[in-house]
């Protein structure tokens, strides 16, 4: 499968016709256990589903193949998969380089859960390389990425990353979760491993929460299959199912985002009651070159800033109809939400913390006409 495209191999990596009848469809292997042929005789390789499930194993070979990485693991939430890398590389008294503009979950998990266990971190604008050197002290171990973030869409180098990550003997993870592999690939880039949240494109339909860790590095592949058994925190097969359904048409999906997202994003750069939009897309965009070199397109996520500050934020959160308020992202529906008061509230108070007159858009793949429309007469009520 690796020769083939990308749409090719998002509907046929791991996804061979089921021996036993011959489903088209993995099927949903709704199993708690596998019966053994005496004592240790397995026969498929299946011996209990926290272990392994085939329709995981499918769903893992699919994004595997998607992300261009020899190994990739499931688990239960994007958060469980970031909890598994964590936990699976840093010790107590290590140290990590975490984006200053986080995924607030990503900064809650570890800045209380890991701090609670002897690990420390510093949040850095990683588009300043200089910081990021800066910044790496004897005991780190990992340097975080994020590209785009959510939910300001600064954009990192990733290769520029990898190389220091390199120089320093550090791991270079990325959260691909924003652009999917269909828009970027981090392991090509020199990343070690690519976490995703599989609850937003890649499943795709707002139906299912998941998470996954690609890499192909064979000893940490090892180490996150042992605590993905261990730890415990898999997807049942339903969910697994789901997300590779989800997959099979990502490329279709993410080609209307980018399109829908760049008509909402010319709409709302010539509105005076927004003060400035922010896409990586935009030519004004501060990384827009390292974007271009890195990306395929721009995505499907804009965020805006609104010139009545937080007042006029939270209106425009509750005045549109088909942009549904919502946390979460990346599905077929567009949603809005406020980061400051939702998504990002854990981030108040800390140098992570989110403008208030900030609004995140999810951009789905409606009629762009319906999307465009939508948020004029949302912003004409402010
Ligand atoms: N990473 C990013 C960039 C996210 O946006 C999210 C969730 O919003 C996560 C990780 C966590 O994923 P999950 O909600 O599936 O646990």
């Amino acid at each position: 499968m690796s020769d083939h495209g990308f749409a090719t191999r998002a509907i046929h990596a791991g996804q061979d016709p089921d021996p036993t009848y011959g489903s088209v469809v993995v099927p949903v292997h709704a199993t708690s256990t596998f019966a053994q042929d005496g004592v240790g005789g397995l026969r498929s390789g299946y011996e209990y589903a926290r272990t392994g499930n085939p329709t995981r194993a499918a769903l893992e070979a699919q994004l595997a193949a998607l992300e261009g990485g020899r190994h990739c693991r499931a688990y239960a939430s994007g958060m469980a998969a970031e909890d598994t890398l964590l936990r699976a590389t840093l010790r107590p008294g290590d140290h990590l380089v975490i984006p200053i503009d986080a995924y607030g979950g990503t900064f809650r998990l570890v800045s209380t859960v890991l701090a609670d266990w002897g690990v420390r971190y510093s949040a850095v604008d990683l588009a300043d390389l200089d910081a990021v050197r800066a910044a790496i002290l004897p005991e780190t171990k990992l340097l975080w990425c994020e590209t785009p973030t959510n939910p300001l869409l600064s954009i990192a180098d990733v290769a520029a990353l990898a190389g220091i990550a390199g120089e320093h003997g550090l791991r270079l993870v990325v959260d691909n979760t924003f652009a999917s592999p269909y828009l970027q690939q981090p392991l090509a880039l020199g990343a070690s491993v690519v976490v995703h949240s599989t609850t937003k494109y890649l499943g795709g339909h707002s139906d299912v929460v998941g998470g996954a860790l690609v890499t192909s590095d064979d000893d940490l592949a090892a180490d996150l299959a042992r605590l993905q058994n261990g730890m415990g925190a898999v997807p049942g097969p339903f969910d697994c199912f789901l997300t590779t359904r989800g997959i099979k048409t990502l490329a279709l999906r993410m080609e209307r985002h980018c399109d829908n997202a760049e008509r909402v994003v010319e709409a709302l750069e010539a509105h005076a009651a927004v003060s400035s939009v922010l896409y990586p897309g935009l030519a004004s965009h501060p990384h827009h070159e390292t974007a271009a070199k890195q990306m395929r397109r721009f995505g499907g996520m804009v965020s805006i800033r609104l010139a009545g500050g937080e007042e006029a934020a939270r209106a425009l959160c509750a005045a549109t109809r088909v942009f549904t308020l919502a946390e979460s992202l990346g599905g077929v529906e567009s949603l809005i939400e406020h980061p400051g008061a939702m998504t990002h509230a854990s981030t108040v108070g800390s140098p992570l913390e989110v403008s208030a007159d900030l609004v995140r858009l999810s951009v789905g793949i409606e009629d762009g006409d319906d999307l465009v429309d939508d948020l004029l007469a949302a912003l004409a009520t402010l």
